[in-house]
């Protein structure tokens, strides 16, 4: 029965890639650039996921992704996980990304973009895994810097299948988003948000 479920095909709705850093990769990435990372271990780093609400996962999240610096370090967050995915009969991904949790870390939008974009043609052409593209914005952060990332993306716009919005909830409404929501609409892009109990991710 295992094997079954496991072959069968399965769509993916609610993936975000920053999320789905493994202790393994985030050590190996941490390596590569000469990061320090506050475990000394993987297994400390895997015991630090034992967390009790979103904000804890918040946090982890967080500090897991200050180990992508570069073009190659999101490409091999995302290979490594549609690999995974793919193992276990994944055809199709919705992938949320947060281009703002990269760029207030200095990290530019073509970087981002390059590693995801190069992950993405290489799983379309090797894995037979579809991806599709959703730029998400953060709801804690000022509905103007997303209107702003939002204009940054330009370049990224035809290959963007939605844009959302994700991360912390409370006092956070969709509502404060009404602005970026209508310019994403005029430039006839799809949009979606998602949310959760007492929470969002
Ligand atoms: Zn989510």
């Amino acid at each position: 029965m295992h094997e079954f479920l496991r072959t069968l095909p399965k769509v993916e709705l609610h993936l975000h890639i920053e999320g789905s850093l493994e202790p393994e990769l985030m050590f190996a990435l941490a390596q590569r650039n000469g990061i320090e990372l506050p475990y000394a271990t993987v297994q400390e780093a895997k015991d630090a996921y034992h967390f009790s609400d979103l904000q804890g996962f918040l946090d982890l999240y967080f500090q897991g992704m200050s180990v992508l610096r570069n073009e190659e370090d999101f490409y091999d967050l995302a290979m490594d996980y549609f690999k995974r995915a793919r193992g276990e009969g994944v055809v199709h991904i919705d992938m949320h990304f947060d281009p703002q949790a990269h760029l207030q870390r200095g990290v530019p939008l073509e970087v981002v973009m390059a590693g995801l974009l190069k992950a993405k043609q290489e799983a379309e052409e090797t894995l037979d895994l579809s991806v599709g593209m959703i730029m998400a914005f953060l709801r804690d952060r000022p509905a103007d810097e997303a209107l702003h990332v939002l204009e940054q993306a330009a370049p990224y716009w035809k290959m963007l299948d939605a844009i959302g919005l994700d991360s912390a909830e409370q006092n956070n409404p969709p509502v404060k988003f009404v602005e970026v929501f209508d310019r994403a609409k005029q430039l006839g892009l799809v949009r979606v948000a998602h949310a959760g109990g007492g929470g969002a991710c």
